[in-house]
Formats: structure tokens, C-alpha cells, sequence
């Protein structure tokens, strides 16, 4: 399961593995939108503050 840090108030959270590009999550300690950017090239996954 991959873990990604909240950039607003860099808290782990757990992803469940079947998030998509541009899919938005909230995170779980501080609730702030955050936009799910899969990398193309190797599948990684990163967020971004979608507020
Ligand atoms: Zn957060």
C-alpha cells in the first residue's frame, strides 16, 4: 500500500493502490483536497495541495 506525505501538514497517508491521475483524496489529519498526480513514466504517485 503506498504511503504519501500530506504537503499541508506533512502527515502520512495511506493510499489504497487503485487511486487515478487527477483523482482527489482528503487527508485524514488536517482534511485539506488533495490531487492524486500519477507519473506517467514510472507510476509513481504524488499529491498535490488541491485547495
Ligand atoms: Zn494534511
Amino acid at each position: 500500500m503506498p504511503e504519501i506525505a500530506c504537503p499541508v501538514c506533512n502527515a502520512d497517508i495511506s493510499l489504497d493502490g487503485d487511486e487515478h491521475d487527477g483523482d482527489t483524496v482528503f487527508c485524514s489529519y488536517c482534511t485539506s483536497p488533495l490531487r492524486i498526480v500519477v507519473k506517467a513514466s514510472d507510476g509513481s504517485v504524488s499529491v498535490v495541495d488541491d485547495t
